[in-house]
C-alpha cells in the first residue's frame, strides 16, 4: 500500500479489528528477535521469557480487574469461549444444558449449534427490538441440569450492552456458572471483575490495537476447569502448548494502554461517533439506528438505510478507501442478513440495507469530516443505482 493511499484510509471498522498500536509493535520485537528463550526453559534466557509473560499476565488482569491467576493466555477469542463452554460441560457431565441468546458471535453460536448436534440442550434467549434480553426469561430459563450461561457484554454488531450485573447476580442466586464474551466491551467499558460473580470471561487482542491470534480467557479462582488443549504443563497446566511469547508481550502493552485510553474511549471516541451518527441521520433521509441508544458501546453506530444494498455500498465506499461492515454477509454467492438483526425482529430488507461504522483510538477529527461528506454521497449513488426510476430521498 503507498504511502499515500494509506494517509487516505478513513478505518470504521474496529469491531472488526483494530491498527496495531505502534507501542505494542515496539514491545513485541525484541521476543521476535533476540529473546527467543522457551517460558518453560530452567535457563535465563527461556526464565526472561517466562517472566515477561508473568508482566503481561499482570497488565491484562489489571485491565479487567482480577487476579494474575485468573489470566490463561489463549490463541484468539474464540478458543476462549470454547474453552469455557467445553471446560464447564467436562466439569460436570451430568449437565447437559446450556443457555445463551440469539444475538451471540458466531464463536458461541456455532459451537452452541455444534454441541446441539451431539445431544446437548440449548435456550437461545430472544431479545427484543433493541438488542435487549428479558431477566425475567434467564431466570426462567435456568434448570438444575444447566451447565453454564454464555452471553456476550457488548455486541459486536449493534454495540448493545447486556446488563452484565444483572445477570451475574441471576447465576450466583441459581448457582449456574457464567461465561461473558466480553471481546467487544474490553477496552472500551471499564470493569472490575472481581467483584462481580462472573465465572468466565473471554477477550481478544486484535480488538485492543494488538496483532491477531492472541486472547485471554479468565477463570476465577472459585471454579474448576480442565483444558481443551491437552499437551504440556503451560498456562499452570490450564493448556498445552508452548506460549505464543511476543504477542502475548503484545497483549499485555495493549492492555496496558488500553487502561490508559479507556477513558479516552468514552469520550472523545463517542464525541466522533455521535457525531458522525448525528450527521449521517441528517443527511440520508429514511435512515435509523439499529438497537438501544443508551445503553451501547461508546464507539459502535449500526445505521438502517432505505432502499440500499449494504454489500454495494461497501464496495463503494471502498473505493474511496472508507471502511466499514455490512449488516449482511455474502457467503457462497447468496447474500444472508445479519442473525443479530434478525433476531431483533428486523426485515431481511432492514438488515441488508444496514451498516457498522465502528470507531477507535486512532480515528481524527478530520477523518471524520470526510466521511460525513463521503458517505452519504456514496449511498445515494448506489440508492441511484438500484433504483435507478424511482426518485432519490437525499438532503
Ligand atoms: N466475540 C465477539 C463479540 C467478537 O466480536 C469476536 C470477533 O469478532 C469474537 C468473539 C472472536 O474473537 P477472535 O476473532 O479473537 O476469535
Amino acid at each position: 500500500m503507498s504511502s499515500k493511499t494509506k494517509d487516505q484510509i478513513i478505518y470504521l471498522d474496529n469491531n472488526a479489528t483494530t491498527q496495531v498500536d505502534p507501542a505494542v509493535f515496539e514491545e513485541m520485537l525484541p521476543w521476535l528477535r533476540d529473546e527467543y528463550g522457551n517460558p518453560s526453559s530452567a535457563y535465563s534466557l527461556g526464565k526472561h521469557a517466562a517472566k515477561a509473560l508473568e508482566t503481561a499476565r499482570d497488565r491484562v488482569a489489571h485491565l479487567i480487574g482480577c487476579e494474575s491467576r485468573e489470566v490463561l493466555f489463549t490463541s484468539c477469542g474464540s478458543e476462549s469461549i470454547n474453552s469455557a463452554i467445553r471446560s464447564a460441560l467436562l466439569i460436570d457431565p451430568d449437565k447437559q444444558h446450556i443457555i445463551t441468546s440469539s444475538v451471540e458471535h458466531s464463536a458461541t453460536q456455532k459451537l452452541c449449534d455444534h454441541l446441539a448436534k451431539r445431544g446437548y440442550e440449548i435456550t437461545w434467549l430472544p431479545v427484543d427490538h433493541d438488542g435487549n434480553i428479558d431477566l425475567e426469561k434467564l431466570e426462567k430459563a435456568i434448570r438444575p441440569d444447566t451447565a453454564i450461561v454464555s452471553l456476550l457484554w457488548a455486541n459486536n454488531e449493534t454495540g448493545v450492552l447486556f446488563p452484565v450485573e444483572k445477570i451475574a447476580e441471576i447465576c450466583k442466586r441459581k448457582h449456574t456458572l457464567l461465561h461473558i464474551d466480553a471481546v467487544q466491551a474490553v477496552g472500551k467499558v471499564p470493569m472490575k471483575i472481581s467483584e462481580l460473580p462472573i465465572h468466565f470471561l473471554s477477550l481478544s487482542g486484535h480488538k485492543l490495537h494488538c496483532p491477531k491470534g492472541v486472547g485471554s480467557l479468565f477463570i476465577s479462582k472459585k471454579v474448576r476447569f480442565t483444558p481443551w488443549l491437552i499437551g504440556g504443563s503451560q498456562e499452570n497446566n490450564r493448556r498445552g502448548g508452548t506460549q505464543n511469547v511476543a504477542s502475548i508481550i503484545g497483549l499485555g502493552k495493549a492492555a496496558e494502554l488500553a487502561s490508559h485510553h479507556i477513558h479516552e474511549e468514552t469520550t472523545r471516541v463517542r464525541k466522533l461517533r455521535d457525531r458522525f451518527e448525528a450527521a449521517i441521520l441528517e443527511a440520508v433521509h429514511g435512515s435509523s439506528v439499529n438497537g438501544d441508544l443508551i445503553h451501547r458501546l461508546p464507539n459502535t453506530a449500526s445505521i438502517a438505510f432505505k432502499g440500499i444494498e449494504s454489500e454495494a455500498a461497501l464496495m463503494l465506499l471502498d473505493e474511496e478507501h472508507i471502511y466499514c461492515s455490512a449488516g449482511s454477509a455474502c457467503t457462497t454467492g447468496s447474500v444472508h442478513a445479519s442473525h443479530v438483526l434478525k433476531a431483533m425482529g428486523m426485515s431481511d430488507t432492514r438488515a441488508r440495507g444496514s451498516l457498522r461504522f465502528s470507531f477507535g483510538r486512532f480515528n481524527t477529527e478530520k477523518q471524520i469530516d470526510r466521511a460525513i461528506e463521503i458517505v452519504p454521497r456514496v449511498l445515494e449513488k448506489v440508492h441511484r443505482v438500484s433504483h435507478s426510476n424511482s426518485p432519490v430521498h437525499m438532503h
